[in-house]
C-alpha cells in the first residue's frame, strides 16, 4: 500500500567510529532488508571527516541523518578525561533537549529507539513518551557478560580496587590484568560512569549484541542461563552479529585506489595490515620500536601511522582530521628503506577493503571489537595489540578461547602498559606471516568467515533474531 507510511525507527549512538558504525550498520539493514524508516541521529563533537564521510556514503531515502544541535562542551570535558567519563558528558549535555529532538522528528510515531551503552540517559524521557529503548552492546561477548554482572560485582565486592580474578557467572574467569585500570579502580569517575549505565542496561526492552555463537559460545551460553542481576531478570538478549561496515566513505577512493593496485601485485596472504583503530596512538618509543619490528621481519606490511602521543586514544575524536608527514616521527631512513614491501598511510585507511584484500594475510590490531569482527568476517588472523577500553579482554579471548589471535606483550603482570620491542615484534610477525601458528590461526579464521556468513544469510541465526524484533516492532 503505498499511503501506509513505513514503520519508523530511531537511532542515537555516541560519539566514534567504533559505536557508531554498527549502529548504522543495523540501521541500514533495517531499511535495506526489513522495510524500516529510519531517523539517525548523531551527535557532532569536532571536525571528524572519517565519520561524516562513513554516514554519507550510503544515501537511502529511507534513513535520514539527523544532526542534533552542537552543545558547547568548554569547561565540561578536557584532553586528560578518561574516554568513558568524556562520552558520558558528551551525551548528557547533547540530550538535554532529547524531548524536543524526538518531537521535531520527521515520520510517523517512533516504534523503537536504538542506543548504545554510554547513552542511557534517555530512558526517562523514553518512557514517559512510551518509546520503548533497545541497547545495541557493540562491544564482545566477554564485555557484555562482564557488564551485566558489574552491578552485581560492585555490591558484593569491598575495597577500592579490584584486585583479584573476575568471575561472571557461566564464563571463564578475566584477569585483573585484562580490565583496564579505571574499570578496576572504583574511586575513578570511569567506573563510576560505567557502572552507572551498566545498571541501567536493565532498563531496556530488548538488547542487541554484536556477536554470533561460533565466535562467543560461552558468553552466550552464559547469557541465556544465568541470572546476573540479583533481583531484575535480564532484558531479551538478541545476538545480530556480527555487523561491520560494509563500503568505504568516498574520501578513501583515492587512497583505496593506490592500495589496492598495490596489494594487487602482492602474494596472497603475504601482507600484514598493521592499525590501532579509530584512537590508537603510539608512544614515540613504541612505534619506532614497531617500525625496526616491521622492517627487521622483512614481511610485506601497510602501516596506518599517526602523531605519537602518550594517550592512547588520542585521536578517538576527531580522527581523519589530522594530517602530517610520518617522516617527522618514523625513524630515519624507513620509509625509504622498506619502499616496495611496505606502505605507510598517515592517519586513515580504507580498513575494510584492506581486510577483503586477497593478499592481506594477517591483521596486527589493538583488538578493538569492530576491527576484529572485520578481521574474522574476512577470514584474516590477528596480532593482538590491545590499548584501551576493553581490548584486552578481547585479546585473551581471541587467542587463548577462539585460536585465531597471538597476543603481543604490551601488558605487564600489574597491568601496566609494556614497550614491545623490536625483536619481539619480529619475531611475532615472522610467526604469524609464516610459521605453523600463523597456519593453524589462518584456518581458524576462515572457517570463522563461512560461519560469519551463514549466520547473517536467510536462516541463519543472527538474520533470523534480527527478523524477529523487526516484527514485532511492526507489530507494536
Ligand atoms: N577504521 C578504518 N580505518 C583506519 C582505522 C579504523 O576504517 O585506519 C575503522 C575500522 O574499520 C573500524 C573502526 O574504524 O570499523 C574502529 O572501530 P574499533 O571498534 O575497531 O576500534 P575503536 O576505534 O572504537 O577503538
Amino acid at each position: 500500500n503505498q499511503t501506509t507510511p513505513k514503520p519508523h525507527v530511531a537511532f542515537l549512538s555516541s560519539p566514534g567510529m567504533g559505536h557508531i558504525t554498527p549502529l548504522f550498520e543495523l540501521a541500514i539493514r533495517l531499511v535495506t532488508q526489513h522495510d524500516f524508516q529510519v531517523s539517525f541521529l548523531v551527535i557532532t563533537t569536532a571536525f571528524t571527516p572519517a565519520q561524516s564521510e562513513y554516514l554519507n556514503a550510503n544515501p537511502h531515502p529511507d534513513l535520514h541523518i539527523v544532526d542534533l544541535p552542537p552543545v558547547d562542551m568548554s569547561g565540561l570535558v578536557s584532553d586528560d578525561m578518561e574516554l568513558g567519563t568524556r562520552l558520558s558528558l558528551i551525551v548528557q549535555e547533547s540530550i538535554r533537549p532529547f524531548r524536543s529532538i524526538l518531537s521535531e522528528l520527521k515520520g510517523p510515531k517512533l516504534r523503537a529507539l536504538v542506543i548504545d551503552i554510554f547513552c542511557t540517559g534517555v530512558f526517562e524521557i523514553c518512557n514517559e513518551l512510551a518509546i520503548p529503548v533497545y541497547s545495541f552492546f557493540t562491544a564482545s561477548g566477554v564485555l557484555f557478560t562482564l557488564s551485566l554482572y558489574l552491578p552485581s560485582m560492585d555490591r558484593e565486592v569491598e575495597g577500592d580496587q579490584y584486585v583479584e580474578t573476575v568471575k561472571v557467572p557461566g564464563c571463564n574467569p578475566i584477569r585483573i590484568q585484562d580490565l583496564q585500570e579505571p574499570v578496576w579502580n572504583r574511586n575513578s569517575d570511569d567506573y563510576k560512569w560505567y557502572l552507572f549505565h551498566c545498571r541501567r542496561l536493565f532498563m531496556a526492552t530488548g538488547i542487541f549484541i554484536n556477536t554470533w555463537e561460533d565466535l562467543e559460545p560461552v558468553s552466550l551460553k552464559a547469557v541465556k542461563h544465568e541470572p546476573f542481576f540479583l533481583n531484575i531478570p535480564t532484558p531479551p538478549v538478541h545476538p545480530i552479529g556480527p555487523l561491520v561496515k560494509q563500503i568505504e566513505p568516498a574520501v578513501m577512493v583515492k587512497y583505496e585506489k593506490e592500495m589496492i593496485a598495490w596489494l594487487d601485485k602482492q602474494p596472497k596472504d603475504s601482507v600484514l595490515y598493521v592499525s590501532f583503530g579509530s584512537g590508537g596512538t603510539l608512544t614515540r618509543e613504541q612505534l619506532t620500536e614497531l617500525a625496526w619490528g616491521l622492517e627487521l621481519s622483512r614481511q610485506r606490511f601497510i602501516m596506518v601511522v599517526r602523531k605519537p602521543s602518550d594517550y592512547a586514544a588520542a585521536t578517538f575524536f576527531n580522527v581523519g582530521s589530522e594530517s602530517d608527514d610520518p617522516r617527522t616521527y618514523l625513524p630515519d631512513g624507513f620509509i625509504e628503506r622498506t619502499k616496495g614491501v611496505g606502505l605507510v598511510v598517515s592517519s586513515w585507511a580504507p580498513q575494510v577493503a584492506v581486510l577483503n584484500h586477497p593478499s592481506t594475510g594477517a591483521f596486527l590490531s589493538h583488538c578493538g571489537w569492530n576491527s576484529t569482527l572485520e578481521s574474522l568476517k574476512h577470514g584474516v588472523p590477528m596480532i593482538g595489540w590491545p590499548m584501551y577500553a576493553e581490548q584486552r579482554m578481547n585479546a585473551t579471548m581471541l587467542s587463548n578461547e577462539v585460536g585465531v589471535a597471538v597476543k603481543m606483550h604490551v601488558v605487564g603482570d600489574k597491568g601496566e602498559t609494556v614497550v614491545a620491542r623490536r625483536e619481539e615484534i619480529k619475531r611475532v610477525v615472522q610467526m604469524v606471516m609464516e610459521g605453523e601458528e600463523g597456519k593453524k590461526m589462518r584456518s581458524r579464521a576462515k572457517e570463522l568467515e563461512a560461519s560469519s556468513r551463514t549466520t547473517l544469510s536467510r536462516g541463519g541465526t543472527s538474520y533470523e533474531t534480527l527478523a524477529r524484533v523487526a516484527e514485532s516492532w511492526k507489530l507494536g
